[in-house]
């Protein structure tokens, strides 16, 4: 398949997509970033910052005025070409916070754009406006603490929250299993009626596909309890066991996730834990 590089493609009226060239094990065929309006535009996730890419969004943008340069979150392959497109074309980076690194302990690791600033930061339910029709902030922690979506006529820009490909990396210490599972509820009493997520294709049937997210992160956790109930187990020998036939190339990422599952229950007193060790509680 030959993946559209470049390319401005218009998914309806008022929403479009340009592919960043960035694909990897992460990011499927590369990082999706959204045009919305015709008049007047917003851009979601604007990507790396690749000179090809933002050639093709100042192309795809063509002089028409933007309000707003929005990232879902701060992970390398969506925000960094935030501030370089805002200088090419005169526009606001607005959207996810900066990553409170500090505060509470090194969050961050490589995977995250440490450069990224914003204009103005949303919160849950705020709002900015392209051309009198609103875009609005739906905050959902979890894949990262900044994670946002953001709604626009019935769409859900979902970033890294729900893809269309495969389940999301949930990495601790950033990444929590807790806040990701009850921000996949808050989309489940929501009535989008499509999710355009950042990798992978377009979600056609959001309430059905949230529900099989979620079912699928109870079964996980199901299994993790049994394999540590069964003997004390450290998280390589998990994944070895709950991740058979894995791409060599996830592992980290499946550790990283089993160690978010742990985390959550051992905050809930499931499990216990010996430095490396697991064992059910
Ligand atoms: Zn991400």
């Amino acid at each position: 398949m030959d993946a559209p590089y470049a390319k401005l493609e218009q998914l309806e009226p008022g929403i479009a997509r340009v592919l960043a060239h960035n694909p990897s094990a992460f990011t499927y065929f590369g990082t999706q970033t959204y045009l919305l309006g015709e008049n007047e535009l917003a851009v979601i996730d604007p990507g790396p910052d690749v000179p090809e890419h933002l050639d093709a969004l100042e192309r795809a943008i063509a002089g028409r005025p933007v309000a707003a340069i929005m990232c879902t979150h701060t992970h390398r392959d969506h925000s960094p070409a935030a501030r370089p497109l805002g200088e090419r074309i005169g526009a606001p980076v607005v959207g996810c916070a900066p990553l409170a690194l500090e505060t509470v302990g090194p969050r961050a690791d490589a995977s995250f754009d440490g450069d990224y600033s914003a204009d103005r930061v949303l919160v849950d339910g705020e709002t900015i406006e392209i051309a009198g029709k609103p875009i609005v902030t739906v905050a959902t922690p979890g894949h990262t603490s900044n994670h946002l979506c953001f709604e626009y006529r019935g769409a859900l820009f979902s970033g890294d929250h729900v893809m269309g490909w495969s389940t999301t990396v949930v990495f601790p210490p950033d990444g929590d299993m807790a806040a990701y599972m009850q921000s996949l509820d808050k989309l489940r009493h929501r009535e989008d009626r499509v999710y355009y997520p950042a990798h992978g294709p377009a979600v056609t049937n959001p309430q059905q596909y949230v529900r099989h997210l979620a079912g699928h992160r109870m079964q996980r956790e199901k299994q993790i309890l049994r394999l540590v109930g069964e003997r004390t187990r450290d998280i390589p020998d998990i994944v070895a066991n709950a991740y058979p036939g894995l791409d060599p190339r996830l592992t980290t990422a499946a550790g990283g996730s089993v160690f978010a599952h742990l985390l959550d229950l051992e905050r809930r007193g499931l499990v216990e834990r010996q430095q490396d060790l697991w064992t059910a509680a």
